[in-house]
Parts: structure tokens; C-alpha cells; sequence
């Protein structure tokens, strides 16, 4: 910025024709800049399974990377929760999560946040279940990464240890779409990139309905999730293909199908090997869709 500064500064100074010759030097310079930049690696696999009703494979680099949207400043940064929503972290104590290891939730609290902590492996799980919910969720990557794709700030938003909302520092980076920020891990990119630079505040505020299956063990109806990020839709009732690959047991890179559980489900926040991402109020609300019906 401050060299495009001085260049408009001495613009001022000198004949249109000469400033218009500077310009297109400068258009070129940009131009072979560009070109010289190195082209970034985009991780992936073309080896996996199609994924049904696309032509991309699970974790396909080459599908295309969704547009990138720059969000309002704020949308639901901090937002305070409504009166029928139960209050999951307020900033201060961990007292409705636990470890997934089936022990006290251990992870860093302090200036009003949480953040993952080791040991790998140790995701927050809470102590509720809920069938069909909105969530409200704040969301941190680390400051200054050094990493890149799947290893940059990578956490998650795990649905009953089986569906993931990807958590990632996609600003500025790419990775094979099904697994940036915002992603139905695995299955569907998001609509557009609304990620924000890392070490700033994000927000998810997520509508999820969980899938049913019948007394006969048939699935019934599939789960659907919507999700806003910084105010943006970037998922509109996707339907999930099944499971995330990688999590609850499941093979990573194996295809998702379904395995029956109960519609109420837990949600967690993923330990993505120690990676320090940061977590701030967090909210539900139970839809009560079933008694409506
Ligand atoms: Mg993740």
C-alpha cells in the first residue's frame, strides 16, 4: 500500500503521456508478478469414490473453488442468546462439555475463550443431545500460520461424532474444496468462501435436522444442514450423503453412508492434532420439530 501511494504521488507531478507509460509498465510488472508468483499446490485425491449425483471425486483438488465473498464486519459476532436458547460456553466454564475420552473437559479457558488443547485427539463433547437445532458458534484460527491445506488451523464442528462443518483458515488458501471452511467435510463444498483472516472472530450460526430411521432400521429421512458463515449462506438444506469419512471410527477417504443412531445427537469441537484453534459463545436451540408434526 505504501508503494502504490508514492506511485499515485508522483503521477501528480509529470505529463499524461508519460503517466500513461508508467501505468502500463506498472500493468506489466503487475502482470509478470503475477505470473512468476508460484502457483500453489492444491492437496487432494482423484482416487477415491464419485461422489453421488456430481462428477468429483471425494476430496477432488480439481473441483471448482468456490467464489470468494469478502462478509459484513460483525453479523453474529458475540450475539447474545434468545430467550428459549441453552447457553453451551458463555467464555467463562466448560460445564456443559466434556472430553470425548469420557472425562472433564480439559481444554484452555481463558479472556472469554477456549481454545484446543492437548492432548491429540481430545475433542469437547457436550453433555446434551438435540435432534433438530440452530447453533450459534465463534470461531478463531491460529494468528501467523505456517501451514497450509488441511493442516492450517484445522478444527470442526462434529455432529454426534459423525457429520463434520469444517473448520479451517481457508483466507488466502486453498485445499480440495470438500474440506475447506465451511465444507460438509467430504461431501459438499460451500457455497462461497466467506472466511475471514485468521486470528479474527467468525461465526457459525448452523441449522441442522438429523436423519430419522424407521423401527425397521430404514433410513427414513436423511440429515439436512444449513449454514451461515459471517452472515453468509454457504450451505442452503444440503443433504448429507451419510457419515463424515475419517471421524467416529469410519476410514478417512472411505465413502459416507449412513449408520443409525438416535435423532438426538451431541455436537463437538474437533482436536485436529493439537491445531490451536479458539472457540467463544456458543449457543443451541432446540427446534421441537418432532412435536410440531
Ligand atoms: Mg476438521
Amino acid at each position: 500500500m505504501k508503494s502504490l501511494s508514492l506511485i499515485h504521488g508522483s503521477l501528480s507531478f509529470r505529463p499524461r503521456l508519460v503517466a500513461a507509460l508508467g501505468l502500463a509498465a506498472l500493468a506489466a510488472i503487475s502482470a509478470t508478478a503475477q505470473n512468476a508468483a508460484p502457483k500453489q499446490e492444491i492437496e487432494g485425491f482423484t482416487n477415491t469414490s464419485i461422489l453421488p449425483g456430481t462428477p468429483w471425486h471425494q476430496h477432488d483438488p480439481n473441483r471448482p473453488q468456490p467464489p470468494v465473498v469478502t462478509p459484513g464486519e460483525t453479523f453474529s459476532q458475540m450475539a447474545p442468546a434468545p430467550s428459549d436458547a441453552e447457553v453451551l460456553f458463555d467464555g467463562k466454564d466448560l460445564s456443559k462439555w466434556e472430553s470425548t475420552r469420557g472425562q472433564a473437559a480439559t481444554w484452555k479457558v481463558q479472556d472469554g475463550y477456549t481454545e484446543v488443547s492437548m492432548p491429540r485427539g481430545n475433542d469437547l463433547r457436550t453433555k446434551g443431545k438435540w435432534s433438530d437445532f440452530q447453533l450459534h458458534v465463534e470461531w478463531a484460527t491460529p494468528l501467523n500460520p505456517t501451514e497450509h491445506g488441511q493442516g492450517r488451523g484445522n478444527s470442526g464442528i462434529l455432529i454426534n461424532n459423525q457429520y463434520e462443518v469444517q473448520v479451517l483458515d481457508s483466507y488466502n488458501d486453498k485445499t480440495y474444496p470438500d474440506g475447506q471452511a465451511g465444507a460438509i467435510y467430504g461431501q459438499m463444498p460451500p457455497l462461497v468462501n466467506a472466511t475471514k483472516p485468521p486470528g479474527q472472530w467468525q461465526t457459525y450460526d448452523i441449522i441442522w435436522e438429523s436423519p430419522r430411521w424407521n423401527d425397521k432400521g430404514e433410513l427414513t429421512q436423511k440429515a439436512y444442514i444449513t449454514v451461515l458463515h459471517n452472515g453468509v449462506v454457504i450451505q442452503h438444506r444440503t443433504e448429507l450423503i451419510g457419515s463424515t469419512d475419517g471421524i467416529g471410527g469410519g476410514a478417512w477417504r472411505s465413502p459416507s453412508v449412513y449408520k443409525k443412531h438416535d435423532a438426538a445427537v451431541f455436537i463437538e469441537l474437533q482436536n485436529h492434532n493439537g491445531n490451536p484453534d479458539r472457540y467463544r459463545n456458543i449457543w443451541i436451540r432446540d427446534l421441537h420439530v418432532a412435536e410440531r408434526q
